[in-house]
């Protein structure tokens, strides 16, 4: 078919049978929603507990040797309150006496989670009378872990192409000793992208609890605007930096084959929500498009007269680092300074050694570690024609009294990045954001 379009619900949009009645509205009202990639339940309200954590914890008691049946059971009520509720002619018994032999038997973390978007998908199929189709057989990893794209698409597109209608489970796919691998948290968002990839799919409609991408993260500052059309680069830069609504690695599949995503509200169809496109003539309707930040960096201060004089100071560092494991964020540079921002997990267990091998190769003047740094990104395309945008910026951050620890403007003059103390962040985001957005809703 030509205008199949790809629909992927979260967590939240199938937590409970209300959910999935407003989910199979939504998927049975248009016939070109063909294929729909499903999480497990979510949270059914604030404080509630998503059954991927669930399932984590129900298998780490079983790895522990302890008794897991009493976990394993709230689980089961979680399925069969939603099945009970629906009112469909299904029992889940035997897949559940399965799953806790596999448990029994340390069948892997990874299964484990994935169990929970797993039998979701089979109670959802079931709902809309849809095909069901296992990704175990079809979405591949290769020997490293690394998800193979090429021999997915060989695999999955005949498979899909056969179906009218299918429902497949989000999160998982199989290593080449067919073992279950899951993508890292929040990784249906990346099913769905490989799924409307190997569909040919015209859009891939990502279904949540928010009414698009919204200019920055709802838990920071109060109903922020939605974005009406982001570019992928725009949220690749977002999405890097912590605005959780999509998966940073659900972005490649459909970029590569020019396919927009479309995040919509599943409790207000309705709303247009937000348009992810390659390339766009429209003019974003503010100056930024977005912002995004995170807690817990460290930036690695080096001070040394003349080091833009000295051949191979900058590489000398890095190999430090290289040799230590670490990657870079961001490396902002002075004629004698030179930071390196790196996140602070990465450097725990490994502060000396840095500190002493930087000394050794390099000879700073000056040089220390500072931690409890926050980044923020403000992403925007129309930045760059847009004058003034750091002065607007910088006076936001010095009104709200943020001290601003280091600035980085991205080359491609999309996104300035600064960095301010984690106590800091959320201040800066609401100036920031008080700056850009507000003022031009009057
Ligand atoms: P799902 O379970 O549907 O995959 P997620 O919880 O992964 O949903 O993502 C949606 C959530 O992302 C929203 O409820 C919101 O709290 C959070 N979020 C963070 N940053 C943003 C943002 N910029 N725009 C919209 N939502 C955001
Ligand atoms: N259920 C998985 C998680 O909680 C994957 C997802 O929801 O996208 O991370
Ligand atoms: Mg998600």
């Amino acid at each position: 078919m030509e205008n199949t379009k790809v629909v992927k619900f979260g967590g939240s949009s199938l937590a409970d049978a209300g959910q999935f009645r407003k989910v199979a509205d939504i998927v049975l009202s248009d016939p070109a929603r063909r294929f729909v990639v499903a999480s497990a339940p979510g949270k059914r309200f604030s404080g509630d507990t998503k059954v991927t954590d669930m399932l984590y914890n129900c298998y780490d008691l079983a790895v522990k040797g302890e008794s897991f049946d009493k976990a394993f059971e709230a689980i089961e009520e979680r399925f069969n309150s939603i099945i009970n509720e629906l009112g469909i002619e299904l029992s889940l018994a035997d897949e559940f006496a399965n799953i806790k032999n596999a448990f029994a038997h340390r069948a892997g973390r990874d299964y484990a989670a994935s169990r929970g978007e797993y039998l979701n998908s089979i109670v959802l199929a079931k709902f809309l009378g849809f095909d069901f189709i296992d990704p175990a057989g079809y979405i591949r990893f290769d020997e490293k872990g690394a998800f193979d794209l090429e021999t997915t698409r060989s695999l999955l597109a005949p498979k899909l192409a056969s179906s009218a209608h299918a429902v497949i489970p989000g999160f998982y796919g199989s290593m080449p000793n067919d073992t279950i691998k899951t993508f890292s948290r929040g990784g249906s968002d990346v099913t769905g992208s490989i799924v409307a990839n190997a569909a040919n799919a015209v859009i891939y409609e990502n279904w949540t609890d928010v009414s698009g991408f919204l200019i920055c993260d709802p838990r920071v500052v109060d109903n922020p605007k939605p974005i009406t059309t982001i570019t992928y680069r725009e949220l690749r830069e977002l999405a890097y930096m912590g605005a959780g609504v999509l998966h940073e690695d659900a972005i490649f599949p459909v970029r590569k084959a020019g396919i927009p995503i479309n995040i919509k509200n599943t409790n207000h169809p309705e709303d247009r929500g937000t348009f992810i496109v390659a390339e766009t003539a429209e003019t974003s309707q503010y100056t930024i498009t977005g912002i995004a930040g995170k807690k817990g960096f460290s930036v690695i201060q080096i001070e040394k007269d003349m080091m833009n004089a000295e051949v191979g100071f900058g590489r000398n560092v890095l190999r430090v680092l290289e040799k230590n494991g670490l990657c870079f964020e961001h490396m902002p540079s002075g004629i004698d300074t030179m930071s390196v921002v790196v996140n602070s997990e990465s450097l725990i267990g490994k502060e000396k050694a840095i500190i002493d091998e930087i000394n050794f190769r390099c000879h700073p003047d000056k040089l220390e570690i500072e931690n409890n740094l926050a980044l923020i990104a403000v992403v925007g395309r129309s930045m760059r024609k847009a004058r003034g945008t750091a002065g607007r910026l910088f006076s936001a951050l010095a009104h709200a009294r943020v001290n601003v620890k280091m600035i980085d403007q991205g080359s491609s003059e999309l996104n300035i990045i600064i960095g301010v103390e984690e106590e800091d962040f959320e201040t800066a985001t609401r100036a920031i954001y008080d700056m850009f957005v507000l003022p031009q809703e009057k």
